[in-house]
């Protein structure tokens, strides 16, 4: 019989964060889960792999480490560098607290865990608990916990990871399913708040309000406002391969 399967979990609320926490608990029940996460919040920082510092490990504790760096650089780090000698089966991102959902998956660190997870040729899920005062981490790990099984049973298939988000159970109703989504698109408005700080130069916040979401039927969107969990398998290869029709017109002078 071979070793317990070892599970690698990041995500980009930081280490500390409750969601992480919950998310490790949980899938202890499936393996060994090792935890390597940024040492502070990287929300948003999306897929950025940090090149010209050196990258800090403080272990916390057994099979806990915390790194300054982005999500990526803490998944990058684990499998090639901590866990050289063993091969995760699977790299868990999550419990992000809040929603990555549509377009905002390309700001997403958490879903970038997941990417790197994928880049490196492990089965990578990346998992979201959408709330909006109070986050409830408890039916996503469990949910994870039972997705996470499945995937170290049957794989991926080539080049894709699954995003996750699951929606708040209103009411203390219990959530209807799961379902497989495609991405929608959530427009923002153009808001840019512009204010002036206390040395008199002007500084920006950047956070428009959201306008339209396209929660058209298939969509992660729309699976989230049924009250259901939405599964997107996103894909890393970002061609638009129904675009060459239209762009084999496109003809430009050559000299
Ligand atoms: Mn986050």
């Amino acid at each position: 019989m071979g070793a317990a399967p070892l599970i690698l979990v990041s995500n980009d609320d930081g280490i500390h964060s409750e969601g992480i926490a919950a998310l490790a608990e949980a899938l202890r029940s499936l393996g060994e889960v090792v935890v390597a996460a940024p040492d502070r919040e990287r929300s948003a920082v999306s897929h950025s792999l940090t090149l010209h510092r050196p990258l800090r490990v403080e272990e916390l504790g057994p099979g806990r480490y915390a790194i300054d760096g982005t999500p990526t650089d803490c998944v990058n780090l684990a499998v090639n560098g901590i866990l050289r000698a063993r091969r995760p089966t699977l790299v868990v991102s999550g419990i992000n607290k809040g929603a990555n959902l549509g377009d905002d998956v390309t700001y997403s660190g958490t879903v970038s865990a997941a990417m790197e997870g994928t880049l490196l040729g492990i089965p990578s899920i990346a998992i979201s608990a959408i709330g909006r005062d109070r986050f409830r981490f408890d039916v996503a790990a469990d949910f994870a916990t039972r997705l996470a099984a499945w995937v170290m049973e049957r794989g991926l298939p080539p080049d894709t990871l699954l995003n996750v988000n699951v929606p708040v159970p209103v009411d203390g109703k219990p959530l209807d399913g799961y379902v497989l989504t495609r991405m929608g698109r959530r427009r923002y408005g153009d808001a840019i708040i512009e204010k002036v700080d206390p040395r008199g130069k002007k500084y920006y916040w950047i956070g428009g309000d959201e306008v339209e979401v396209d929660a058209e039927e298939g969509t992660d969107f729309r699976a989230i406002r049924d009250g259901r969990i939405s599964v997107t398998p996103i894909h890393l290869d970002l061609t638009n391969y129904k675009s060459f029709d239209a762009l084999q017109a496109l003809v430009l002078p050559w000299p």
